[in-house]
């Protein structure tokens, strides 16, 4: 029987509703994680650890680095890690994951629930259930197992807050779909032979700023007294900012002399951020703005973070940044 480790860190899966006004607060369900879904140990031989619980909103560089090196330190333990996390954040720690264990030749997979599992109709059970079958299968990637859908974590975007179905991957196809079968699509699968190595650090220097019609940069120009490293600008559609009222181009340039490179994303979530498509985008394209292509926002911010724990050179960003790390791009 495969081994696994099943790492509870928190989120809605876990928690209990906390009179009076039944809000959702961490509760000690890892505890019993085993009892209360006994069908797990039919399927592998799971040994479980809580390193935090915690809503995911409390989860940034500091469990990233704790989590990756927790895995790391038990990699040749396990034939597979699956984490129970917070949906809210659960990309971010999923691109975080991809970026600092890298040429996985193990699957590294992360659940949650819309519905805490102390609850009827929760799809607590089945998300895990999933998950735990995945990790003892030839997968090589940090994958979210979510409402019957394998996706890669890095590509993957929490799109309701309602729905079972939490996720997409809107420039990605999923990997794969769990119904009566297990359907993986294998021609899309990462397929490193290993040996995993530990890239652990982030800095956290990156700000982003959702831009807004008629939304002045004047409010914004403060930040440049700030020690920040770089701008992740989030335009409308392919990647486009207003100009010359408000004038972001003002804005991107001042940046750029400053050494403080920009990034620009969008607000939508499909597609692929193109600055030459409209003069809007072309300037800023022209002036040494970057576009991030068809990486999700989550999975930009994060691979910058880590970037920036390895150079604060603003063209070794930018090298960095376009070079494919874990199928981001
Ligand atoms: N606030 C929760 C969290 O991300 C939401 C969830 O788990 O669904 O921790």
């Amino acid at each position: 029987m495969k081994k696994i480790l099943l790492i509870h860190t928190g989120g809605t899966f876990g928690m209990m509703p906390m009179e009076p006004e039944q809000t959702l607060a961490p509760a000690k369900v890892q505890d019993h994680i085993l009892n209360l879904v006994p069908e797990l140990t039919r399927l592998a031989e799971i040994d479980v650890l809580t390193p935090f619980n915690k809503d995911s909103s409390n989860v940034g560089i500091e469990e990233w680095d704790l989590l990756s090196r927790l895995i790391y330190e038990r990699w040749h333990d396990y034939d597979g890690f699956v984490i129970i996390h917070g949906t809210d954040t659960m990309t971010y720690t999923a691109s975080a994951l991809s970026f600092s264990l890298r040429n996985l030749n193990k699957p590294v997979i992360l659940t949650g629930s819309q519905r805490p599992l102390s609850q009827s109709r929760s799809d607590a059970r089945l998300n895990l259930i999933d998950a735990i079958e995945l990790s003892t299968m030839d997968l090589r990637e940090v994958l979210i197992v979510f409402n019957q859908k394998i996706f890669r974590g890095n590509r993957t975007k929490k799109i309701s807050i309602k729905s079972y179905h939490a996720f997409e991957s809107p420039n990605f196809p999923p990997l794969g779909e769990i119904g009566v079968t297990i359907d993986v699509d294998n021609s899309r699968l990462l397929k490193s032979e290993g040996p995993v190595f530990h890239l652990p650090g982030f800095y956290p220097g990156v700000v982003v700023l959702a831009v807004q019609p008629s939304l002045t940069p004047e409010y914004f120009y403060s930040l440049f007294d700030q020690d920040i490293k770089v701008m992740l600008l989030l335009g409308f559609g392919s990647g486009n900012l207003p100009f010359p009222k408000p004038d972001w181009l003002k804005f991107i340039k001042t940046s750029i002399d400053r050494g403080i490179p920009v990034f620009i994303g969008s607000q939508s979530i499909q597609g692929d951020v193109n600055l030459s498509l409209y003069e809007c985008g072309r300037q800023a394209l022209e002036s040494g703005a970057q576009s991030i292509g068809q990486m999700t926002v989550e999975a930009a911010y994060v691979k910058l973070l880590k970037i920036l724990r390895l150079t604060s050179h603003p063209d070794a960003i930018i090298r960095m940044f376009h070079e494919k790390w874990a199928g981001e791009i």
